[in-house]
């Protein structure tokens, strides 16, 4: 090809979690008996008042362009829902913080444009979405991998990010998940305090945080939801709130989500949206408007098939010994150490590739999350399909180990 690539292109990696679900459902199209535990995608259907909502509002020839940062009604939806999330600030959201975006994927993409410089660093703990180091990739910036361990749940302890500010004296953001994909970590009000003691007293005075928090509504008992500035009220001009409608509502399609931030934060993302995508689809912004006036409780039968899920696939998947597993606290995976199951020299991805082919399985390799003996499950079929699954799985394993 002629035509030279962006030096910026050349560095990103393609998504894998997009490229492993694309190919699993290519197998499954032409006929293979596969279950896909690839996407981070839930199974439900959308509610059916939200099917109805977005109906009404091609009748209602809701068909012209909104304003850049989205409607007026869903931004003040979005500002109640955060604020009932954040009751420990002093002064409440209104809509003129917040930015309706293009899944959570946009709002985070638009709060690394808007902050990052060249040569700037942002600590990203690991096991992270795969998307993150890329994205800061993209803007400029450069990712810093702070590496957790799963005897601390795979969270961020106090230490480690002590150790970070004193390695990466160029740190200007930090991005925090809970819960965590892939890991399933939920961070407690302490925890959060805890590493926030160290923010005070060693972050930059222009350090931000961004509080990914788009599995808010799936937590197990008795793991309790807390949002960053929940436990931290006093960040409050220096954090962005990322969330939407992808996990919770099963709305992944529909491409709803949004930032929660300072004025002058969300005028500057608000500045870049307007000059790229401009405002999402305007008949997603009318079903995301019912969305948010569900009653919590609309939910709470996903939460609870999510859990049982949760439950059953550890089960099974206990009876191959060597596999390493811990139970999540929340979001939709099992992250699994298959080290002991490695056969000598086999790479995760390779690993993956042989389940897949001899399990009939599709898994994520763990290196696309910064982990290179683990992979992830999705728990995001129905119970008989992981089960089904989780026991092939089981099958495979224990003959290598015979
Ligand atoms: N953050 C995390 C941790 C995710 O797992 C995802 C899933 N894609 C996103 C953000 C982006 O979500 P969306 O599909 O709404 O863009
Ligand atoms: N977040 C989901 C996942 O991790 C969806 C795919 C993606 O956007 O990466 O699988």
């Amino acid at each position: 090809m002629k035509v030279k690539l962006s030096q910026r292109v050349q560095m990103v990696h393609e998504s894998v979690t997009l490229k492993m679900n694309a190919l699993a459902q290519d197998l499954i199209q032409q006929g293979q008996d596969l279950v896909n535990l690839t996407a981070g995608e839930p199974d439900f259907p959308v509610h059916e008042l939200v099917k109805q909502a977005v109906i009404q509002a091609v009748h209602d020839n809701k068909s012209k362009y909104t304003l850049a940062v989205g409607v007026l009604e869903l931004r003040e939806a979005v500002a109640r829902k955060t604020n009932l999330q954040q009751t420990s600030l002093a002064i409440p959201w209104t809509a003129k913080d917040v930015i309706i975006t293009n899944g959570g994927k946009q709002a985070l993409f638009n709060s690394f444009l808007a902050v990052l410089n060249p040569g700037d660093q942002v600590l990203i703990p690991s096991p992270y979405w795969t998307s993150y180091p890329e994205m800061v990739k993209l803007a400029g910036g450069e990712p810093v991998i702070v590496r957790t361990k799963s005897e601390f749940g795979f969270k961020l302890t106090p230490e480690q990010l002590s150790e970070a500010f004193l390695a990466f004296p160029r740190a200007r953001v930090l991005v925090l998940n809970s819960p965590n994909n892939p890991t399933g970590a939920v961070y407690s009000k302490h925890e959060y305090q805890n590493l926030a003691r160290i923010l005070q007293t060693q972050a930059p005075a222009d350090f931000l945080v961004i509080s990914d928090e788009i599995y808010d509504g799936i937590v197990f008992k008795p793991f309790q939801f807390c949002s960053f500035l929940q436990a931290v009220p006093e960040w409050v001009n220096q954090t962005i709130t990322i969330n939407g409608l992808s996990k919770s509502a099963a709305m992944t399609g529909w491409r709803v989500g949004w930032s929660v931030a300072p004025l002058a934060l969300t005028q500057a993302m608000a500045k870049i949206q307007g000059q790229s995508t401009s405002g999402i689809n305007a008949l997603a912004q009318a079903a995301a408007i019912k969305a948010l006036s569900l009653p919590e409780c609309e939910f709470i039968p996903q939460l609870e098939s999510y859990q049982r899920r949760a439950e059953l696939s550890a089960k099974i998947l206990s009876e191959a010994k060597g596999l390493t597993l811990i139970r999540p606290q929340g979001a939709f995976y099992h992250f699994i150490n298959c080290q002991a199951y490695l056969l000598p020299q086999e790479t995760i991805s390779e690993f993956c590739e042989r389940m897949l082919k001899d399990a009939l399985v599709a898994l994520v390799p763990g290196d696309a999350f910064g982990e290179k003996t683990y992979a992830r499950l999705s728990i995001t079929v129905p119970e008989d399909q992981l089960a089904k699954a989780c026991s092939r799985l089981v099958t495979v394993l224990k003959r290598k180990a015979a």
